[in-house]
């Protein structure tokens, strides 16, 4: 049968690298689905996080690099051309108890779809001082990402500061070691929370400082870093250090909250799958792709791929219904 009228077969509800990926398997396959893109906010703007930076160097297909902005512009454009239909909106609250299932809009509109395909990512935890948002967004050497960015000529033999204390800040600073000068990592506490072997494995490098029981507290630079200010949290003693880099890993926040607990997620709101070889949830027809499922890899290439998997998933499961 033909999806009744007025019944979405899919609805995407992202526009990173996963929901548009999706959107041209999920167009291509003849499914005519329907992308809520996001609503801009200070956090979050449709296309997802690479709208957030400037060059993307491992992304494959791209051997010169390409500005982050410019990607994800022609993502979407691929999926415009097999007809996907965008709405900029956020989905703000949705009910999978009940089939069709029923999603509601920022601006209190109501969708009802056959299935539906969670593409909505995670975002990166950050100070939120100012000229840390300003240089991030700029391109100024302050970033979320040390694996995507950190090989970047930039940062070749400079001082870095990575934030954090957990193992992805072990991670971060073990891998910008191999380009970096010198990497101070900048702990809030005198402990770190990281399992014993990835801290030893940091610590064992020469090029490893740690400034324990301290807090960002400034960022310094015009159009490029050139210091932070350290403020000791047991003595509230302020001293700057220079640097040409600066990367936060004090966790990333997925964007499930709008599941209101319907889908399985971790303890840190990642949605759970039942299988790591299949995009499906615990509810039928119900997938999850990209970043939001992800906490282990969080690469623009991994959320494409499982984008196409989730398209894959959900064109067959609708055709065991079936509905094409
Ligand atoms: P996202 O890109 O997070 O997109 C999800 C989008 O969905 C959101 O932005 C929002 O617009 C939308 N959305 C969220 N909630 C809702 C809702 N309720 N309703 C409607 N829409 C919603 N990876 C690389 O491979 N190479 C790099 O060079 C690289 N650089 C990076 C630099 C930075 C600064 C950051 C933060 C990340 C970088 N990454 C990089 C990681 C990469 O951006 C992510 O792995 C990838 O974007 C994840 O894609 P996604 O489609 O899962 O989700
Ligand atoms: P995390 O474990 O939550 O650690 C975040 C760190 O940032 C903590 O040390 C925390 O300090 C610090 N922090 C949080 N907010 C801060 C703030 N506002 N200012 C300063 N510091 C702040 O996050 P994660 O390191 O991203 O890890 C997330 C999960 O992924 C964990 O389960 C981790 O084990 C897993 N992971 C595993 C691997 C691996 O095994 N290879 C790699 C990466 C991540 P406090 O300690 O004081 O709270």
């Amino acid at each position: 049968m033909s999806a009744a009228a007025g019944i979405e077969k899919v609805v995407i509800i992202g526009s990173g690298p996963a929901g548009w990926t999706a959107a041209i398997y999920a167009a291509r396959a003849s499914l005519d689905p329907l992308v809520y893109e996001g609503a801009p906010s200070q956090q979050m703007i449709p296309g997802g996080q690479l709208m957030f930076t400037t060059e993307v160097e491992n992304f494959p297909g791209f051997p010169e690099g390409i500005d982050g902005k410019e990607m994800m512009g022609r993502f979407r454009e691929q999926a415009v051309r097999f007809k996907t239909r965008i709405v900029t909106d956020d989905i703000v609250a949705c009910d999978l108890r009940q089939r069709p299932f029923v999603l509601t809009t920022g601006e209190g509109k109501t969708v009802r779809t056959h299935a539906v395909i969670l593409a909505t990512g995670a975002k990166a935890k950050w100070l939120w001082l100012e000229n840390e948002q300003r240089l991030a967004q700029s391109g100024g050497g302050v970033s979320a990402c040390a694996v995507c960015d950190g090989a970047l000529p930039a940062f070749r033999n400079q001082h870095v500061v990575v934030v954090g204390g957990g193992d992805t800040a072990m991670e971060e600073a073990h891998y910008l070691t191999k380009f970096a000068s010198k990497v101070t990592v900048v702990h809030r506490r005198d402990s770190f929370r990281a399992s014993k072997a990835m801290q030893q494995r940091l610590l064992a490098s020469p090029k490893v400082e740690v400034a324990w029981n301290s807090q960002v507290t400034e960022v310094y630079g015009a159009d490029f870093i050139e210091g932070v200010e350290l403020t000791d949290t047991v003595t509230g003693a302020r001293r700057r250090v220079d640097c040409k880099g600066l990367f936060m890993a004090i966790g990333h926040e997925p964007n499930t909250k709008f599941l209101a607990g319907q889908v399985t997620t971790d303890a840190a709101g990642y949605i759970e799958l039942p299988s790591r070889a299949t995009t499906h949830t615990n509810i039928e027809g119900v997938f999850a792709v990209g970043d939001v499922a992800d906490k282990a890899y969080r690469q623009a290439v991994t959320a494409a791929g499982s984008g196409c998997m989730g398209a894959l998933d959900c064109e067959r499961w609708l055709a065991a219904q079936g509905i094409h």
